[in-house]
């Protein structure tokens, strides 16, 4: 795999979402895409994707600053990485793409964020945020993953109380740049490269896979599968059905489902027609989307409990939320 996932100490509960998918679309186009792909094209085509995911993200959560009014967090608008995420046999090719040293780095920029209006450039390093260094480099695999969390926790903090400098180095020497982080829905969304077909939400931070990814013909599309994972989050899933007594060794097909679940996963889809909506995304063709995702046609949906009841729950969804209706409350965090 050319970027190793590191997971959350948490494991994930809500991985049902999409993961019915699996066994139908795991053999699609997608799982051969990076095969034989010279190094260089592998980076950039990583680079993208991430950029892709970062800025649907983004226009997510900075148009739902009045539906997050409680749980506003500053957005970065940019993706950070370490070198220590790629494999021994891709590290020294990362290294040179992406221009990674031992400092954590910038994959990507978000056009328009204000880190991008102030000049912060994919192939950045960061060194520090108002003079306060940004953590100890990484040793090995795991604590990388520590140490990108700590990076991102330190830059929130200050960009929490205002205007940051940034000091950041790259090949053409150090340099400092400044600006004020927007606001909006907590949203910390991961793009995982790999075969898996599937997005989830483990209470904070959401996981989105490359065979997924594929499958989102467009930012509509993508929109979609973003904003519900964001929802299950924002409405505290994880914490509801842990309480509720439903484990994460119970990850039970959409057919044989709990109540708790099912009810957990219409509420993430209707949260997530109101963040799309707002956020001005098209959902005129996420009926046709979300069948053809869930591996059957709306022909065979029809005699599909599960999905004939979800597509026919979003259709409603979306027009109640056209109309003005509630998506969704979101809670204090
Ligand atoms: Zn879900």
């Amino acid at each position: 795999m050319l970027r190793m996932h590191l997971p959350a100490s948490l494991a994930p509960l809500l991985r049902t979402c999409f993961a019915l998918l699996l066994t139908a679309l795991a053999i699609g186009a997608n799982g051969a895409a990076s095969a034989g792909t010279p190094a260089m094209g592998r980076f950039e085509q990583l680079r993208g994707q991430d950029l892709r995911v970062a800025r649907v993200t983004y226009r997510l959560a900075i148009a739902n600053q009045a539906q997050c009014a409680a749980v506003l967090t500053p957005q970065l608008g940019f993706v950070l990485h370490r070198l220590e995420q790629y494999g021994p046999a891709d590290r020294q090719e990362a290294a040179h793409s992406f221009g990674l040293g031992v400092h954590v780095g910038v994959m990507a920029v978000v056009g328009d964020s204000p880190a991008d209006r102030a000049g912060l450039l994919p192939g950045d390093q960061l060194l520090s945020i108002n003079g306060h260094d940004l953590g100890e480099p990484a040793a090995n695999g795991d604590q990388s993953r520590r140490s990108l969390d700590r990076a991102e926790q330190i830059l929130v903090e200050h960009m929490r109380r205002g205007a940051v400098t940034l000091r950041v180095s790259s090949a053409s020497g150090e340099r400092e740049i400044h600006f004020v982080a927007e606001r909006g829905c907590p949203s910390n969304v991961e793009f995982i490269p790999g075969d898996e077909v599937n997005a989830w939400a483990d209470g904070k931070r959401v996981m989105i896979s490359d065979g997924l990814l594929g499958r989102c013909a467009t930012d509509d599309d993508l929109a979609l599968v973003i904003g519900h994972e964001m929802a299950h989050n924002l409405l505290h899933h994880r914490q509801r059905l842990a309480a509720q007594g439903a484990s994460a060794n119970t990850m039970l097909p959409a057919a044989a489902a709990s109540a708790e679940i099912r009810a957990a996963e219409e509420e993430a889809d209707r949260l997530a027609v109101g963040l799309a909506t707002a956020a001005a995304y098209d959902l005129s063709g996420a009926e046709v989307f979300i069948g053809r995702l869930m591996g059957q046609s709306n022909v065979a949906a029809a005699t599909h409990p599960d999905l004939s009841r979800r597509l026919s729950l979003l259709r409603a969804a979306i027009a109640d939320v056209r109309r003005g209706g509630e998506p969704g409350v979101i809670p204090k965090g």
